[in-house]
């Protein structure tokens, strides 16, 4: 209560915009994900790893965008690239070189030789279930219990599915997330726990058009793929004749150069990008096999969009993955990180924290349970979530500004500083003394 009343009192600029906001917006947002009780904290502005509230409040910022801004906020090489490109045009709907180039620097990264560009993390999902159907001309996609990919209808089932609906773990049931959808939207989805290569090959059959997953999942902070998972998961796409899809939304640009398809050497079928790939300008991408860029190619399933390809994200994406997020930059997120969690590892241990840190390329979490999580159901009832949503305000009201909601992860971009993370381990620690004393 303590800490609730003192987000509160710090943050009543944001409290009167919000009943401003709340007029116009549901909830006072622009996007559901950025709600947050009693209101959201309005942002004015940032710079590199810190931004700023409409109160004035100064946070290091872990939050990065739901882990768009590796780059930094008002990266200078990102900026003087879209301002380049601003003075010479910025929509066309006709193809530049900027986007050859994004494309090519994506092929050497991915290793999938055909791409095409969208708007956002769900157009690529979206984009990618149509591949799989019409590669396959069968209709049921799989998916993994608990994981988002977008807000389009088909992969809208089991996004968090509330417990007293999801069925037996032997037999998840289909849950439609939120209302609004056509019937049949669930039932042409089937839905695995994740890390279970067994409960997989159990609902693969001639119906199956694709299996889509996160390689490893980060919106239950990140539960990563047990050893053989992934090589299991493939082998039995391929013997199903299934195509397999990696959203990798969140890792891709993220964790490695290549993403999670890199680091665990797993290549699917088609991979789904956007978040940190462009540089804090929206957009995305999808990449895929010769051969689904042949059925895009004849125009058996269509990929298009007015904005696919938008010369400001290109020369946005350009930058990022040509000039910022370079091989050094890749390693010195992934040590960096690797010292954020070793600090935070400290604190668990010196306060005999019921909890552990999990971590991924720039990407890291405390996760508020003694065990290892490895799916969806772990996460329900394996997490202290009184702990995790208490740790949020301490960082908060500390300047440390993270994600609403228990599920995310912390984000590092190339512009955090050792002072920056620091600034997380001492609200860590303030948190980790106060609630054990
Ligand atoms: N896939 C994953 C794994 C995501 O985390 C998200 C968004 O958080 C999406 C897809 C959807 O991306 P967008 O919000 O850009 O539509």
């Amino acid at each position: 209560e303590r800490e609730r009343a003192r987000l509160h009192t710090r943050t009543v600029r944001s409290g009167e915009l919000f009943a401003r906001a709340a007029a116009v917006m549901p909830r006072g947002v622009p996007s559901g994900f950025q709600a947050s009780d009693p209101w959201p904290t309005y942002l004015s502005h940032g710079s590199g790893a810190t931004v700023w509230d409409v109160d004035g409040n100064e946070y290091a910022d872990f939050h990065n965008g739901f882990g768009v801004m590796c780059v930094g906020h008002a990266n200078p090489v990102i900026a003087a690239a879209v301002s380049e490109r601003m003075a010479l045009g910025t929509h066309f709907a006709a193809p530049t070189e900027g986007s050859i180039v994004v494309a090519e620097e994506l092929r050497r990264r991915w290793g999938l030789p055909a791409w095409r560009f969208t708007n956002s993390g769900t157009e690529s999902t979206m984009d990618a279930v149509h591949l799989a159907r019409g590669a396959t001309g069968r209709d049921v996609m799989v998916k993994i219990e608990g994981t988002y990919h977008g807000h389009h209808d088909a992969v809208m089932v089991s996004v968090k599915p509330p417990p007293d609906r999801m069925g037996p773990r032997s037999a998840p049931v289909p849950v439609p997330y939120g209302e609004g959808f056509a019937p049949g939207t669930a039932e042409a989805t089937r839905v695995v726990p994740f890390n279970d290569a067994d409960a997989l090959r159990a609902v693969l059959d001639e119906r199956v058009a694709g299996v889509i997953m996160e390689p490893a999942m980060m919106n239950v902070n990140i539960v990563p793929p047990v050893p053989g998972y992934l090589e299991a998961v493939r082998a039995a796409c391929d013997e199903a004749g299934a195509l397999l899809i990696f959203d990798e939304v969140k890792t891709g640009a993220a964790v490695a150069a290549g993403g999670a398809t890199e680091l665990y050497g797993v290549t699917p079928d088609v991979v789904c990008l956007a978040k940190a790939m462009c540089g804090g300008l929206p957009g995305g991408a999808v990449g895929m096999t010769a051969a689904l860029g042949e059925l895009i190619a004849e125009g058996r399933v269509k990929q298009q969009g007015t904005f696919n390809g938008n010369p400001l994200t290109m020369a946005a994406a350009e930058a990022t993955l040509l000039r910022v997020l370079t091989d050094d930059a890749y390693r010195a997120l992934h040590a960096a990180n690797e010292r954020l969690m070793a600090e935070c590892d400290r604190v668990i241990e010196t306060y005999a924290l019921p909890a552990h840190t999990v971590g991924m390329g720039s990407k890291g979490c405390v996760v508020m349970s003694p065990e290892p999580v490895l799916e969806y159901r772990d996460y329900l009832t394996k997490i202290h979530h009184e702990l995790t949503d208490l740790a949020w305000l301490f960082h908060m009201n500390r300047g440390v500004f993270m994600t609403p909601g228990q599920d995310e992860e912390w984000t590092l971009s190339v512009m955090h500083s050792g002072a920056d993370r620091q600034r997380y381990v001492d609200a860590f620690e303030t948190f980790a003394r106060e609630v054990t004393a």
